[in-house]
């Protein structure tokens, strides 16, 4: 076991690796930049040190000055948390070149799922089902038009290099689809520096519905269930529950073990979630992240497993001493992401935090990095905290969140508590009858101004 790590981040998830360090008994290195000198992860660790100025690239991505506080420190290992430095192939190489441990998948998997339609290759090898589509990239529109003909209208055209919903684009109708191609093309060219695009079939009423899995690397790999996270705005999820009210115990096994028999075969290692789009009945892959999700929680909640803890004893070399019986799934858990936006207009609200009093109790856990005085920079993402909940049943849960979020209180920034006031208040929302649209159309429709 590693005896002490660096934290390539900031924020709830620097804190929730933290924690989980701390547990393990490994001493804890923090980084931050000159805009987080006050922030908490760097009050509870053992140490710190400043690898630079406040924007990202100069200091949370500066791949040379974590290196020398690595080298500083005598840290061992790097836990590079979500966003950041997370999915960058070339890091986890460094990382190896100069002895660092780091915790996360090798970078041979990282590399081929960072590419969509080598990702999307991958999947269908490993007998994982996928939207139908383009075989590849499609460069030439006459060769497109032919390709979508063939999976029938309407189509989404996809960059390869895709994140955050960015260089997506529908086509409705034939006429649209030499515009949706070019309009993708300088979006992902813009936004990712390569405009190779693919084509997929347009899913009009799907559910996200995602497989947290653990594997060693070494062969070994179980799945810790699904999570639903078709509440989203602009693609971001805004909303994560397990299980998801869509599936039976017998589609979460079927999917699951599917899942989990790939990354066996893959030999894959760490954390890993694959994301499927979920249409009557049928699963389709979208994607695969190669780290620790914002939304992990809700998985531990239901399952008792803190999969930073398991992503940690992995990347030290040992095997997983869980086998698939041994993970149970308990309740239901629901998460909030609390942003510091304005609650229908969605614009950012940095800000010092006048009063911060966070909802307590059973089954309730708040994973925040902000206290009371803190001044939220307007540099990084605006997250205030999540707030997860879990009950015996769905209905449990939605009490419980109902009580919760009536408990939360930040003053001084504005926060979408109201927006998640709003939905645990909602029929549909209730039910669990909503599909990844459903967000949008109810903003649209003015559901927040009411
Ligand atoms: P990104 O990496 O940019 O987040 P994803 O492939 O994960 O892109 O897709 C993000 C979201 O876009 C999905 O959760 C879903 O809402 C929507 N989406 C992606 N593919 C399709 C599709 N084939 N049909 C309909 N919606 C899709």
């Amino acid at each position: 076991m590693f005896d002490k790590i660096l934290i390539a981040n900031r924020g709830e998830i620097a804190l929730r690796i933290l924690r989980a360090a701390k547990e393990l008994g490994i001493a804890t290195v923090a980084v931050h930049s000159t805009a987080d000198a006050d922030a908490m992860h760097v009050k509870l660790a053992d140490e710190s040190v400043c690898i630079g100025p406040p924007a990202a690239r100069d200091s949370y991505l500066n791949i040379p000055a974590l290196l020398a506080a690595c080298e500083i420190t005598g840290a061992e290992a790097i836990h590079p948390g979500y966003g950041f430095l997370s999915e960058n192939a070339r890091f986890a190489e460094i990382c190896e070149e100069h002895d660092i441990a780091f915790i996360g998948p090798s970078a041979e998997h990282i590399r081929i799922m960072g590419d969509k339609i080598e990702a999307k290759r991958t999947a269908a090898r490993l007998g994982i089902p996928c939207v139908p589509g383009s075989e590849g990239g499609v460069t030439d529109d006459a060769a497109a038009m032919k390709i979508a003909r063939d999976i029938g209208f309407p189509v989404l055209v996809k960059a390869a290099a895709g994140g955050g919903g960015r260089g997506m684009k529908v086509a409705r109708t034939p006429d649209d689809l030499s515009n949706a191609l070019s309009t993708a093309r300088l979006e992902a060219k813009a936004a990712f520096g390569d405009d190779a695009v693919y084509l997929e079939k347009y899913l009009e009423k799907p559910r996200h519905i995602e497989i947290q899995v653990l594997g060693d690397g070494q062969g070994g790999a179980i799945h810790l269930g699904e999570r639903d996270c078709s509440l989203q705005r602009r693609h971001q999820k805004v909303w994560e529950e397990s299980p998801s009210p869509a599936l039976n115990d017998h589609q979460r096994e079927a999917i699951g073990e599917t899942v989990a028999r790939a990354m066996r075969e893959l030999r894959y290692s760490g954390a890993g979630t694959i994301e499927f789009l979920y249409e009557d009945g049928q699963f389709y892959f979208i994607e695969m992240n190669t780290r620790i999700q914002v939304e992990h929680p809700v998985s531990e909640m239901v399952t008792g497993i803190d999969l930073v803890n398991e992503q940690i004893k992995v990347a030290a070399g040992g095997k997983l001493t869980l086998a698939q019986s041994d993970v149970r799934f308990n309740g239901h858990a629901i998460e909030c992401r609390v942003n510091a936006e304005h609650p229908s207009t969605f614009r950012p609200s940095p800000g010092r935090i006048t009063y911060f009093h966070p909802p307590g109790g059973l089954g309730v856990r708040v994973d925040s990095a902000v206290y009371q005085g803190y001044a939220i920079p307007p540099n990084y993402d605006s997250l205030v905290g999540k707030l997860i909940v879990h009950g015996r049943t769905r209905t449990e849960a939605m009490m419980r969140l109902r009580r919760a979020l009536d408990e939360f209180i930040v003053d001084g920034v504005e926060t979408t508590l109201p927006l998640f006031r709003t939905l645990v208040r909602n029929h549909d929302i209730q039910n669990g009858d909503y599909d990844i649209h459903w967000l949008e159309k109810f903003l649209a429709n003015g559901g927040m101004q009411a």
